[in-house]
């Protein structure tokens, strides 16, 4: 990790700069796999299968039977279960709280009335990653927002794997707990080419959500540019950006910058403090817990040497003004008075506040949501939630007084625009 006190503006631009997910390189490869699968269905995704997964399925074993999820939870020990389903009630207990209810509401424009509805997006599929390590919680993370928004079909696919039930047996687990309606052994981009188009198997669906890899996410690019498919949100790699004063543990704050490395080497992790003696003894500190030795420690050295960052600021505020601009991923807040700092708080896709706060806590168990906006993409928009499964539909009634105030400004704004049958449709409604 770098230590930059009171840095010039060049060398904070060279911190904002992390790693952001370029899919130009593969892309022409995706398009292939993506066109293949859209031709060709159910039997180029078993190629691929083979191809990429090393795992060779027939078609009938695409869709996970329920005979393979009993199996899978005669696999996973019981305290992972009951970990799972706690996790699990507390994330659809959040996402129940923060559901959009507006069933309608009407109101009026001067004088017209109009109004929203929302409505649950009928199908979804969730992409739950799978290539080098498994991810039940990113299950649980997907499919419990969209059942709780009220999704009609909740399909989810996932790498397989070679083992008894040929996919992970955790992330059947999680999948069976969280309520999906099928399950798919498929990963990468032909699995989002096979949600996007459908195939003899694979459902298809409105929306296709959850992270992945950079195959996974170019794809979610083409599916949308495609016009076959909504998707949610470019998610690379993982970041945190924490503001800490002197009240900071070094010993927390320097645990919580490696955990969040180990995700990824193009993972980043930058403290931001007005404090110099926190700034050095976070870094003496991280730099110890590396000398002794720590799991991952490849991964965790390359993220840090490539987007580790600790900086000291001449105050708290110039602190919160570089992590707006930074728009973190996460962004912890380890201060005194954390509430203070919220307020100005403009960018980030997930917020923990005070020094309890970990975001492990919010990774697995809080209750909102860890699908996140990386790469700055927090400038727009927060973390994944009910709302992206509900669509909000505006609506609008005219009544006959309506007709004669609002006719003369359409026809005006419509005769200008050179769309006179607009202007004719609206005239004919006049008395
Ligand atoms: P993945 O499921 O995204 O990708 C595995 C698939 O990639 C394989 O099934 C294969 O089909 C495809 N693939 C591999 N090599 C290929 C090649 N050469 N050409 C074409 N396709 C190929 O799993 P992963 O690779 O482990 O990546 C998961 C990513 O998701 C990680 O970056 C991880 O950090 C991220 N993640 C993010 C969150 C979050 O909420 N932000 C949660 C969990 C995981």
């Amino acid at each position: 990790m770098r230590l930059l006190v009171r840095p010039e503006e060049e060398e904070l631009e060279r911190v904002l700069r992390r790693s952001e997910m370029d899919v130009t390189e593969v892309l022409p490869d995706v398009e292939r796999i993506f066109e293949d699968v859209v031709e060709r269905g159910d039997e180029a995704l078993l190629e691929y299968t083979e191809r990429f997964d090393g795992v060779k399925l027939e078609a009938e074993d695409l869709r996970v039977s329920e005979d393979d999820f009993e199996v899978a939870r005669e696999l996973v020990d019981e305290r992972t279960v009951e970990a799972l389903e706690e996790a699990a009630h507390r994330i659809e207990e959040f996402h129940r709280k923060t559901l959009p209810r507006v069933d309608r509401i009407t109101f009026d424009v001067e004088g017209t009335e109009c109004g929203l509805t929302l409505r649950p997006i009928p199908r979804v599929g969730c992409y739950v990653p799978g290539g080098r390590a498994a991810y039940p919680s990113t299950a649980l993370m997907t499919v419990i927002p969209a059942r709780v928004a009220g999704c009609r079909e909740v399909v989810v696919c996932t790498p397989p794997a070679d083992n008894d039930v040929r996919a992970s047996p955790e992330v059947l687990v999680a999948v069976e707990i969280a309520g999906a309606d099928a399950v798919y052994r498929v990963g990468g981009a032909q699995a989002i080419a096979a949600l996007a188009a459908g195939t003899e198997t694979v459902l298809r669906v409105d929306k296709i959500v959850g992270p992945g890899n950079v195959y996974v996410t170019a794809a979610k690019l083409l599916a949308y540019s495609r016009g076959l498919t909504d998707v949610d949100m470019p998610a690379g790699p993982s970041e945190v950006f924490v503001i800490a004063d002197d009240s900071a543990n070094p010993d927390w704050l320097a645990r919580d910058l490696i955990a969040q490395a180990e995700h990824d080497p193009h993972a980043a992790a930058v403290l931001a403090t007005d404090s110099e003696e926190i700034a050095r003894a976070v870094k003496e500190r991280v730099e110890e817990l590396l000398d002794a030795g720590i799991e991952r420690e490849e991964i965790v050295l390359k993220a840090l040497d490539r987007n580790g960052w600790i900086v000291v600021l001449d105050s708290l505020e110039e602190c919160v003004r570089l992590a707006n601009r930074y728009a973190p991923e996460h962004l912890q807040l380890c201060v005194e008075n954390p509430e203070e700092l919220l307020q100005d708080v403009e960018n980030a896709g997930a917020v923990f506040v005070g020094h309890l706060t970990a975001v492990p806590f919010g990774d697995y168990a809080t209750g909102p949501n860890h699908v996140l906006p990386t790469g700055g993409f927090a400038r727009a928009r927060g973390a994944l939630g009910t709302w992206d499964f509900v669509k909000i539909i505006p609506i609008q009634r005219l009544r006959e007084g309506d007709v004669e105030r609002l006719a003369p400004i359409v026809e005006e704004l419509a005769e200008r625009e050179g769309l006179p049958n607009h202007a004719e449709a609206v005239r004919a409604r006049r008395s």
